[in-house]
């Protein structure tokens, strides 16, 4: 079974949440990849995955699971020893952008901030073809997630923050960061950046009780 593919979503029991166990369904990973958990524990044991682990446990501690993101970002800073924060923001969102930035210089970081546009890039620096744009009179601006990384890591930030990065330019900072990665909020253009306020409509299309 060890290509099995796991369906925690429509697992019933979440047994897990008790501890190690062979009572979930079929498809539960504790039963048909048991290995993998022999493998999450040895690199959990490593001092510096202990040490994020950690971090998340103190930051629920700390913040008696009663505080917004942006203060639980910075409890979680705090934790971690993280004095120099990135914050990669959507120019869409360039506002919010200032309030973080200056609520987390307050509070005692370093703050690099860079904005989605740095460097200038256009549709045409990455090939897209004019059938593929939307802009189609003129220069479309692209983000530039990429660019965005390199300067957190040129200025060696500890923990970069985003904030409003278009779905695809997240994944591409992600894979660009030498510091890990948290999200203070995701583009939704639709739903005031919630993406979980459309699920109610999902569910009700989708026929889904629970
Ligand atoms: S790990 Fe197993 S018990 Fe837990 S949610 Fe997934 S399927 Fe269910």
């Amino acid at each position: 079974m060890k290509n099995a593919v796991p369906e925690c979503a429509k697992c019933p029991s979440k047994i897990c949440l008790l501890g190690p166990s062979d009572e979930g369904p079929k498809f539960c990973p504790m039963n048909t990849t048991p290995d993998v958990f022999k493998d999450a524990r040895e690199v959990a044991a490593r001092p510096e995955i202990r040490k994020m682990f950690r971090g998340v446990a103190r930051t629920w501690k700390d913040s008696g699971l009663s505080k917004d993101r942006i203060e639980e970002v910075m409890i979680y800073a705090d934790n971690m020893g993280f004095k120099r924060l990135g914050l990669a923001f959507c120019i869409g969102l360039a506002d919010q952008a200032k309030v973080v930035s200056t609520l987390f210089q307050k509070r005692g970081f370093e703050v690099v901030s860079v904005c989605c546009m740095t460097g200038g890039f256009s549709s045409d620096d990455v090939g897209l073809s004019e059938d593929d744009k939307i802009y189609t009179d003129g220069r479309q601006p692209q983000c530039n997630p990429v660019g965005q990384a390199l300067l957190m890591n040129n200025h060696q930030t500890e923990l970069n923050v985003l904030l409003g990065l278009c779905v695809g330019d997240d994944a591409l900072f992600i894979k660009h960061s030498q510091a890990p990665v948290t999200v203070l909020a995701v583009k939704d253009r639709i739903n005031f950046h919630n993406p979980l306020a459309a699920i109610p409509e999902y569910k009700k299309s989708l026929g889904l009780k629970t």
